[in-house]
């Protein structure tokens, strides 16, 4: 199938058209994932000593080194770099077991990524991103996303699912007593936001200690946090598709402004102001990661679904949310983007 004609006007329309090749083993991610499994314990007790209270302890891991897989939709002819297309990752079972309960990997994990790439639209994807995510970059920013490949939108998925294996998980999480819309989340929501942001912020914890281990290169490193930028605008974006700045999205959403600002705060994504686009100070990168996942932290250990609530409301409809320039994407059009929409089902892989 090739893909077709067609604009961006087109694409809020148009109906994807896809091929897909089903199963590759990626032994290059497998191999990366398997340096980490001795380390696996040590980096529970990281997280676990980052919950300031003291509430967690750490936990013994027993991690198999996951079957990874790199599941590849075609929406169209263009492989493109995970900054184009749309990663899922997921953990099978996720937190192990046969229940889905136990931390025992005794049972095969998988680590899934899909590309949803170039569709929806006969222009590329690529297209799309130059006309409304390029404008919001630096140039060193959309130069480095010019090389980001598939290895590295796996890489990704690999650690954002290792770091879910790692620290508390609550199935509910009490949304205390603040006047926050956000409370309308419910408990459950709440928690799997908390989870979510776990993951996101102890991936990009996780991918500097690879750089620290010299395991991989700086470009690595430098192209991760570009990705991770472009990751949080479209996602921020997708939230503000009403285009009147008030924020409505899904929780990925939510993890994207958060850990957004979190990593605003701390230096990492740098707006200027003259130019109007977002630019990365590389050098806050390390330590601005440890706090976000720092402060995601914190709010694990006891539960604390008002401060998570509050820090919600600071960054998409409070003070903190300056930091997050909504007019200016509005601006752009990037809230505009078509939103890649997949539902899967998975049989016969136990
Ligand atoms: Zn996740």
């Amino acid at each position: 199938m090739g893909k077709g004609k067609g604009s961006i006007g087109d694409a809020f329309a148009a109906k994807a058209r896809f091929q897909f090749r089903l199963g590759l083993a990626s032994l290059e991610t497998s191999d990366m994932l398997g340096k980490y499994a001795p380390h696996i314990q040590d980096f529970e007790t990281i997280f676990a000593n980052m919950i300031e209270d003291g509430s967690y302890t750490a936990e013994k891991i027993t991690a198999k080194v996951p079957k990874l897989f790199d599941i590849i939709l075609e929406t169209g002819d263009a492989l493109r770099g995970g900054s184009s297309g749309f990663a899922v990752g997921q953990t099978l079972p996720n937190w192990g077991g046969a229940d889905g309960s136990s931390r025992d990997f005794d049972q095969a994990t998988m680590i899934w990524l899909n590309k949803l790439l170039a569709g929806y639209t006969g222009d590329d994807l690529r297209d799309l991103n130059e006309q409304l995510l390029y404008p919001l970059l630096s140039p060193q920013v959309r130069t480095l996303l010019d090389q980001a490949s598939s290895a590295h939108a796996l890489a990704k998925v690999a650690l954002h699912e290792t770091a879910h294996t790692l620290g508390p998980r609550q199935t509910s999480i009490p949304v205390g007593g603040t006047q926050t819309r956000l409370h309308l989340l419910g408990g459950a929501a709440m928690a799997l936001l908390n989870e979510e942001l776990k993951a996101d912020t102890g991936m990009g914890f996780l991918a500097y200690r690879e750089f620290e281990q010299g395991r991989v290169s700086e470009d690595w490193i430098r192209i991760f946090v570009a990705t991770q930028l472009a990751w949080c605008l479209n996602k921020i974006a997708a939230a503000l598709r009403s285009g009147d700045g008030n924020y409505n999205g899904n929780v990925y959403s939510h993890i994207a402004a958060l850990q957004f600002g979190m990593l605003s705060d701390a230096g990492l994504f740098v707006f200027d102001d003259e130019k109007a686009y977002w630019d990365i100070n590389f050098e806050n990168g390390n330590a601005a990661f440890e706090t976000a996942l720092r402060t995601t932290l914190s709010h694990y250990g006891p539960g604390n679904g008002e401060a998570l609530a509050q820090l919600l409301d600071h960054y998409t409809t409070g003070e903190g949310s300056a930091a997050l320039h909504f007019p200016r994407i509005i601006e752009t059009g990037l809230h505009r983007k078509p939103v890649p929409s997949l539902s899967y089902e998975l049989n016969g892989l136990m």
